[in-house]
């Protein structure tokens, strides 16, 4: 197998760094690729407002899920969990007794290349990997590159594949750092990295996380969840910001329940738990048992306490899951949007979509009665809050009766 290692102090990971990564795993046909964020850099100093090695973790894997490659790409704490610092000889010997017989392939950019001869070991290193070296700007492959190829090939015997990026991403991280820190937001982050760096106040960010713009909320709240999700919020924005303005419901309260309606949807049994407990959200005992009633009720949590949002909104992410008897008009609007959005393709949208924009309660009794037929035939329990919201609207369609 040809397994790519990608390391670095990704404080933080950018464009040019996802760039240089897919480009990599592309022109060499890499079957396996590994993001190594770095402890102890020997090549450099960390800067002084350098992010701690769990936030650089944590946005490299952000990172690796928005590289959207189709390869595993894992992200290894192998070199924050060593002590000192992180030589690359030694986590080329732990890979190699990890991964004996495969084909290893070191990736970097100029500045990594041009130095490597005076890294520690360096015949070790190259004994033990090939070397993919992309170059930083244009100029690089060129002009730098076939000298240093040159020797690290006559001296120890290295295989080199020079590559260019097409066009590359000429920015640092330097460079990144001190845009943020000065209340920018740089192009060349993505943008739920810089959700990340938002939320927890790295590298200098200082914004009140209680009044955000709906870009820096968007970024936030897609820095919680996987890429594959973004474009359904995205959607469900989209739709519930339409309802709104015709069922007469403020559109600002309708979209900030969608962009954060789903952003504890990854979090495990065990985070839910906690965070219901704190809140004091008593679990009933399908709850108890189902993690996929739980992203509604934390989400709220988070949507008042990290967010400041209304009580409005974070009743409307409550309730957006099961439904309930007796719902406000911004909250059937929620529960619905997230149904029926543009994204979302089974038999039926269509009918749903027809009524939506004529009789919202009609279309939410439709969507509850085929919510529950979907879950009874999958032999899924139906939970009670879901029959109760169905009973009342169909009373409520009765005139009552
Ligand atoms: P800093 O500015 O903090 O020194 P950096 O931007 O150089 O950081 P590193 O995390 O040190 O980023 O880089 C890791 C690896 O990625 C190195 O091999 C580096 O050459 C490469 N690299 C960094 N930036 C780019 C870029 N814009 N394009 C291609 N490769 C890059």
């Amino acid at each position: 197998m040809r397994i790519g290692i990608y390391g670095g102090t990704f404080d933080p990971i950018h464009r040019g760094h996802m760039a240089a990564a897919k480009a990599a795993a592309q022109r060499l046909a890499l079957e396996r690729l590994l993001l190594i964020p770095a402890g102890v850099p020997p090549h450099k100093a960390l800067s002084n407002a350098s992010a701690e090695g769990m936030h650089r973790l944590e946005m490299t894997r952000l990172a690796a899920d928005r590289l959207d490659l189709s390869i595993p790409v894992d992200v290894l704490d192998i070199e924050l969990r060593r002590e000192g610092k992180s030589y690359t000889c030694e986590t080329l010997r732990t890979l190699h007794e990890q991964f004996p017989g495969d084909e290893l392939w070191l990736l970097m950019g100029t500045d990594m290349f041009l130095t490597l001869h005076q890294w520690r070991c360096p015949e070790e290193i190259l004994s033990l990997a090939r070397v993919c070296a992309f170059g930083r700007s244009t100029e690089d492959v060129k002009e730098l590159f076939p000298k240093q190829k040159q020797y690290l090939e006559e001296t120890y015997g290295a295989t080199v594949v020079a590559m260019e990026l097409n066009p590359p991403v000429e920015v640092s991280s330097t460079e990144i750092r001190a845009a943020l820190s000065e209340g920018k937001r740089p192009v060349e982050l993505d943008e739920s990295i810089y959700g990340y760096i938002l939320r927890f106040g790295l590298y200098g960010t200082n914004k009140d996380l209680k009044h955000l713009s709906w870009e820096d909320l968007r970024a936030c709240s897609y820095s919680m969840i996987r890429a594959k999700r973004i474009p359904h919020v995205r959607g469900c924005e989209e739709e519930a910001v339409r309802l709104a303005g015709i069922w007469g419901v403020d559109p600002d309260l309708a979209r900030a329940a969608a962009i954060l309606h789903d952003c504890t949807k990854y979090w495990t049994m065990e985070e839910h738990k906690a965070l219901c407990e704190t809140y004091g959200i008593v679990l009933d005992d399908l709850e108890q048992s189902a993690v996929k009633l739980l992203h509604s009720k934390t989400g709220a949590c988070i949507a008042y306490a990290v967010f400041g949002m209304p009580d409005s909104v974070c009743r409307a992410i409550y309730w957006h899951t099961t439904g309930k008897a007796d719902m406000t008009t911004l909250e059937k609007i929620l529960y619905i949007a997230d149904y029926m959005e543009p994204n979302r393709n089974f038999s039926g949208v269509e009918r749903l979509r027809a009524l939506v924009y004529t009789d919202l309660d009609a279309a939410c009794l439709l969507g509850l009665e085929m919510s529950i037929e979907d879950l009874e035939r999958r032999g899924n329990p139906v939970h009670q809050n879901t029959r109760e919201a169905r009973d009342f609207l169909r009373k409520e369609q009765n005139n009552g009766c």
